[in-house]
């Protein structure tokens, strides 16, 4: 079974709610909430009945034949939802949508690195993904088989997605960014059939080839290679190898299909997607979607959580290769007829206010994205966003990992034109949707804090023992009833998905999602990181994310990770890796000190990291999301772990090689 290595509660000296900004409520803007599609009423009429109320969220969606069983929970950990019900994923997300008169409608503003646009209505999708459908079926796919898709952030990532719901046949996406290696061992682990690439993506500027790494993983399987085709798509016209018989191009076969198809009607438990996890604290899991209860919570939360209306511009900034991808640029979004910005590069090229450009381009109103970015924009200074008119955004959103109280206001003040409430969502891969979240037009919300379970969720933070703590007290942050979007299982592994999610508190039935959290006094909860990344300071249990926080709140940092290391006196010690934000104008001695005895003042004497290192760049996987598990191999000076989900392999050289000697005190 998974270690766990905390034993106790998590408890700090004092806590992330203790940092500057701590004493700040913001309410939702008036106007907001008297308008929001949900009000505060909402939580009690779900805790009244949740099955009921998870009931009406479906019925938000078409059904070719109605469920007669909201939930079967007679075989747990394996939940099924709707039972009985019949439907079709892609015809909620796009026909009926032009069945209802919004074919005109655009679904997708597509903005292509080098400045290249495509606009796609609703009507245009459907007879996209209807040509897709057809062009994957003449390619011998048919329902329950694989499809690995591989592509960068354009339309046709959008499109061979749904184009598989329609068809019933579970994708797998893989980040563009991901070697052959990672590309490889998902093909092979879910045995897909087809995959679906292009030739390459636009990058920083510069095409940037992704068709060899194909080739290259499917060389590498070889015989065992489960692919009969490769379907490509023509992007950056760069020279491409054609393998005879295996490759065909999406312009010929796609473009060439018939616009009709009749979607077919599939069990509300029919597989939709197996997504591989981000692979921050180990071996990526294949995690298993189906299609009902996944396209109920996506499609319902993004209602309710954005406060999403028909004239609405939405834009996510996630990869589809991420879950946020899948439940928030795809299918959510998509199933409420939403209007989105799909934006394929980097937020720097050409210049550092692409994405505001954007934003005032398509008067963007729903702006979704993560910590890091907002510590990069952070970095690079305020004048960056001043220079663009912001003023269509109405709703801020954040996932990934916690905001920093820091980022959260400047995220606020300077994108949100100090009024945006800003919705910190966390979720999982495992859990398909939001769980945890402000609701902009009902929650004060606190910076730094994920404040509540959403609506019909039972979320709880336990001791060892799996009994609630008190407020004000930390521990382990647990489900304890099923939900709709949650995962069915691990894709070929029911032992390791009862094992891994299901076996900390199996004598309560909660699903332990791997963080620790916190109930302030009033309730609200502030997630403090990952349990096996909490460290034990001389006995002292301290969260990862309070101190990275701290250092966050000095003026001259922009992010901060921090690792806990093997001491021969103290247990472990905190490392930190910082990055500094330009106006600091670089590091030195002094400086560190500084930090050091900031981090001291502001938790407490025990949080002094022994180290802090100035870096250039942290190691993160494709969702921002920092791996400190390979922070720590350098702090304790082994060679470096298994890096093959990072974004960027060439950060953790960089970091190795600028490596300063401890701090003597
Ligand atoms: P793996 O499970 O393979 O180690 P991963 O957990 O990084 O990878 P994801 O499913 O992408 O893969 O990330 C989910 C995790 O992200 C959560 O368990 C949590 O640690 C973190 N997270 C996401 N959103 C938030 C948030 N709003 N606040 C705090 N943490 C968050
Ligand atoms: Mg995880």
């Amino acid at each position: 079974m998974e270690q766990y290595p905390l034993t106790g509660v998590i408890v700090s000296e004092q806590n992330i709610s203790n940092l500057s900004h701590e004493d700040r409520t913001f309410e939702p803007p008036a106007d907001l909430a008297a308008q929001a599609n949900v009000k505060a009423g909402i939580y009690d009429e779900a805790a009244q009945d949740r099955l009921a109320f998870w009931a009406d969220a479906a019925h938000r969606l078409t059904w070719g034949q109605d469920f007669d069983e909201v939930l079967d929970w007679s075989n747990p950990p394996f939940a099924k939802w709707f039972v009985g019900g019949k439907l079709n994923v892609a015809y909620n997300c796009v026909d009926r949508h032009v069945e209802n008169g919004d074919g005109d409608k655009v679904a997708i503003h597509f903005v292509g690195e080098p400045g290249d646009t495509r606009t796609i209505t609703y009507s245009d999708l459907k007879d996209e993904v209807s040509r897709a459908a057809n062009a994957i079926t003449d390619l011998g796919v048919t329902a329950g088989d694989r499809v690995a898709i591989y592509l960068p952030m354009i339309p046709e990532a959008v499109i061979a997605m749904l184009a598989c719901a329609r068809i019933g046949a579970p994708h797998t996406v893989v980040f563009g960014g991901f070697s052959s290696d990672a590309l490889a061992s998902r093909v092979d682990d879910c045995e897909a059939k087809l995959v679906i690439t292009a030739d390459g993506g636009y990058r920083r500027g510069n095409p940037s080839a992704l068709k060899p790494a194909v080739d290259e993983a499917l060389d590498k399987l070889g015989d065992a290679s489960p692919v009969d085709h490769v379907l490509v798509v023509r992007r950056t016209e760069q020279e491409t190898a054609v393998t005879e018989g295996r490759d065909v191009w999406w312009h010929d076969v796609v473009a060439g299909a018939s616009a009709d198809h009749t979607p077919e009607l599939f069990d509300s438990e029919h597989p939709l997607y197996v997504m591989y996890t981000s692979g921050t604290t180990g071996k990526p899991k294949g995690i298993l979607h189906t299609s009902g209860g996944y396209l109920a919570q996506s499609a319902y939360t993004f209602w309710a959580t954005f406060d999403h209306k028909p004239d609405d511009v939405y834009w996510c900034t996630a990869d589809v290769g991420w879950v946020t991808g899948h439940s928030y640029i795809v299918y959510g979004p998509t199933a409420n007829g939403a209007t989105q910005v799909l934006y394929e590069g980097t937020p720097d090229t050409p210049h550092k206010g692409r994405w505001w450009e954007i934003i005032e381009q398509h008067k963007v109103s729903i702006f979704y994205t993560a910590p890091t970015a907002v510590r990069t924009f952070m970095k690079w200074g305020e004048q960056i966003p001043a220079e663009h008119d912001l003023s269509s955004l109405r709703v801020l959103g954040s996932v990934g990992e916690s905001i920093n109280p820091e980022a959260y206001v400047w995220y606020r003040d300077n994108i949100g034109g100090g009024t945006a409430p800003i919705v910190d969502t966390w979720w999982q891969t495992e859990t398909g949707a939001h769980m945890i979240t402000p609701l902009p037009g009902v929650t004060a919300a606190k910076p730094g804090s994920a404040m509540t379970a959403f609506p019909g969720i039972s979320a709880e933070v336990v001791d060892d023992s799996g009994t609630p703590v008190a407020d004000g007290e930390g521990g382990y942050l647990v489900i304890t009833e099923p939900w709709p979007s949650m995962l069915r299982t691990i894709w070929g592994d029911d032992d390791r998905y009862r094992e891994t999610y299901w076996s900390r508190f199996a004598s309560q039935g909660y699903y332990f999602a791997g963080d620790g959290a916190r109930k302030d006094e009033d309730g609200a909860i502030w997630l403090l990181g990952r349990v096996d990344d909490v460290m034990n300071i001389s006995g002292h249990r301290l969260s990862t994310t309070e101190i990275e926080s701290a250092l966050v709140s000095h003026p001259k940092v922009a992010e901060a990770a921090v690792v806990g290391a093997a001491d021969d006196t103290t247990g472990q010690a905190v490392c930190a890796f910082v990055i500094l934000r330009e106006s600091a104008g670089g590091g030195g001695d002094d400086l560190v000190t500084e930090l050091r005895n900031h981090v001291a003042k502001e938790i407490g004497p025990i949080a002094k990291p022994r180290q802090v290192m100035v870096v250039p760049e942290l190691p993160k996987t494709r969702s921002g999301k920092i791996m400190r598990r390979l922070l720590r191999d350098v702090a304790e000076h082994r060679e470096v772990g298994d890096a093959t989900t990072l974004a960027d392999s060439s950060v953790m050289d960089l970091i190795t090689a600028g490596m300063s000697k401890p701090a003597d005190d």
